[in-house]
């Protein structure tokens, strides 16, 4: 794959719904992710196609060659970056701790003795909640999407969730779903673009200066405050 990018189609994964970072209102798919990939194939000249999927199956769709590239609020980690080369970090996240909003008892993770922590899988979250689960004797329950994650907690099946804060403070802000957030921000996750790693140099590259022309000239800002901005 590693030839001209001008003018070819890339797949690109893409998280089912995690908004604001890609999501779909009225037809129209939407967020941060769609927006910045959008405009640095527009600069760079290639096509885009989204393929949105389970979080959990981005790298293996990947490793099976059916996707090129992703941008799915993915944190760029040491695992991760086994098999798959990362972009320059285009923004910073960290994953927080939310429960029902009727949930007086849990204000950190020292709360969680026993207590059943929903994740979803995959993720830099699903890993925290493995390390809790061990030191305080709790259960990990795992969904496929955040909504049924959100839900879960919601609706008191599971003690506590683990979301990137962003993600979650938007859902908050957006909708009342009796969930609030707590406690300090359990990692300092910065998301990256992926491509398959060692084969695909010439797309990283011309992502890598996508995003730099897009942050230089203000409009990184512009799409980013287009989601966040109050
Ligand atoms: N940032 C987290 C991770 O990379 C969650 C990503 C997501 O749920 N889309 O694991």
């Amino acid at each position: 794959n590693d030839g001209e990018v001008k003018d070819q189609e890339f797949k690109v994964g893409i998280d089912t719904t995690y908004p604001p970072f890609e999501y779909e209102e009225n037809g129209t798919r939407k967020g941060i992710d769609i927006d910045l990939i959008t405009e640095i194939a527009k600069k760079e000249g290639f096509k885009i196609k989204f393929e949105p999927m389970d979080f959990n199956g981005i790298i293996p769709a990947m490793q099976a060659n059916q996707l090129d590239m992703a941008i799915a609020g993915m944190s760029i980690t040491k695992d991760r970056k086994k098999v798959v080369d990362f972009s320059d970090p285009y923004f910073k996240a960290g994953a927080t701790l939310v429960v029902s909003k009727k949930n007086n008892s849990i204000k950190s993770t020292d709360d969680l003795k026993g207590k059943s922590i929903a994740v979803k899988k995959g993720t830099t979250g699903a890993k925290i909640a493995e390390d809790l689960a061990k030191k305080y004797d709790a259960k990990v329950v795992q969904f496929n999407d955040s909504p049924s994650m959100f839900q879960e907690v919601a609706n008191g099946s599971s003690d506590v969730l683990i979301e990137d804060y962003p993600v979650v403070a938007y859902a908050i802000a957006k909708k009342d779903l009796g969930l609030k957030i707590v406690g300090d921000r359990l990692n300092g996750d910065e998301y990256g673009m992926a491509v398959l790693k060692g084969k695909n140099e010439t797309l990283l590259k011309s992502i890598n200066k996508g995003l730099a022309d897009l942050k230089k000239s203000g409009k990184y800002d512009e799409i980013v405050n287009k989601y966040l901005k109050k």
